[in-house]
């Protein structure tokens, strides 16, 4: 029995696990959670009820997440990693006959995981400095008449901020859903939360991966209209969110400031990071983010990237990317992790 034709055609999204020293190549965060939500988390474990199904509607974690926004329960729709909410999304909107719409380069699982989901892809363009300009946009939409436009801000992996008048632009001219994939939202200055609306066909979602510190765990959101939760509540296989993950994502949500600090400290090096870089014979783009996406100039990029990982410094590989030709993207670590990551480059580049 052949699984379906165009799934064989799918290649498969792998970042490569080497054993290396420092890690930054996928986004992460370089700190744990706090110990206190870990004492608090085990101590819960203990008398969860391990027997009984989880609540299906993970109604306490989703009115948790609405609060910190500014929402009621009834616009968040939760699931494993973002990147499930993001398939949640294409199963309800997308399918045979449907399209999504991307903006190139972006990150890569938005076309991915439409095309495992059945759905066509129509690409547009960014522009060289990878900014998206509104006219493009608007030609993809009248073109092809996507059902859910991909946005990602900041856009991984360039680290840009998509301008707010992008952003409406898009939601003003899309015939379908917009997404805006916040991902790093956190790391920058401005988000697209606010802007939710039961009469506007935005959503935003979010994770638990990178700024609080909980990767492992494979928790994201989404804050949608109450009609797009609904219909991803259809899709959603039953209790498909654990009671351990709920409740981790719950006691995630005390620990606020904690979390903020964190990202004040990542912003900070990004800053450091940046500056390093500057002082390189390299090429660097604005970020927003916690990673920074950076073209090495006297070495092919795919030469650096080896250059690094023998020196025990692993970086994300975009070289062979289309339209990233030669570019590395490095996520911002600790300030030991920097450093080394700095002084690995400088050795490489020179
Ligand atoms: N969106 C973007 C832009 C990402 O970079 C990532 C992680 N690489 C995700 C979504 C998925 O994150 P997760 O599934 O861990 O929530």
């Amino acid at each position: 029995m052949n699984p379906r034709d165009d799934i064989a055609l799918i290649e498969g999204y792998h970042s490569p696990q080497v054993d290396v020293k420092v890690r930054l190549n996928t986004n992460e965060s370089p700190y744990p959670p706090p110990p206190a939500w870990l004492e608090a988390y085990v101590a819960e474990l203990r008398v969860l009820d391990f027997h009984r199904y989880p609540d299906r509607a993970a109604r306490e974690l989703r009115a948790a997440i609405g609060e910190l926004h500014g929402f009621g329960p009834e616009h968040v729709f939760v699931a494993n990693g973002s990147n499930e909410v993001l398939q949640s999304l294409c199963l309800a909107y997308g399918g045979a006959g449907r399209s999504v719409a991307v903006f190139e380069p972006t990150y890569a699982l938005h076309s991915h995981i439409a095309r495992i989901t059945g759905t066509g892809v129509a690409v547009g363009e960014r522009d060289e400095r990878f900014a998206l300009d509104l006219e493009e946009a608007r030609r993809v939409l009248r073109e092809t008449s996507p059902a859910i436009t991909f946005l990602c801000s900041p856009n991984n992996p360039t680290g840009m901020l998509e301008p707010d008048e992008v952003v409406e632009g898009v939601v003003a001219a899309a015939p379908g859903l917009v997404v805006v994939d916040e991902a790093y939202g956190q790391f920058a200055p401005r988000s697209h939360v606010a802007a939710i609306a039961d009469d506007a066909p935005l959503v935003v979602t979010r994770t638990f991966s990178k700024t609080w510190s909980l990767a492992a765990l494979r928790l994201g959101y989404c804050i949608a209209p109450v009609d797009v939760v609904r219909a991803l509540e259809q899709v959603a296989l039953p209790y498909h969110l654990d009671a351990a993950k709920q409740l981790a994502g719950r006691l995630a949500l005390r620990f606020v400031a904690e979390m903020e600090a964190r990202v004040a400290a990542l912003v900070e090096e990004r800053g450091r990071l940046m500056a390093g870089l500057a002082e390189l014979p390299v090429d660097v783009w604005p970020s927003a983010a916690n990673y920074v996406l950076f073209r090495p100039r006297p070495v092919d990029g795919q030469v650096a990237w080896q250059g690094l990982v023998d020196r025990s410094v692993l970086v994300r590989n975009c070289a062979s990317w289309p339209r990233l030709g030669g570019c590395l993207r490095v996520t911002v670590g600790t300030p030991d992790e920097n450093d080394a990551f700095l002084k690995a480059l400088d050795e490489v580049l020179s």
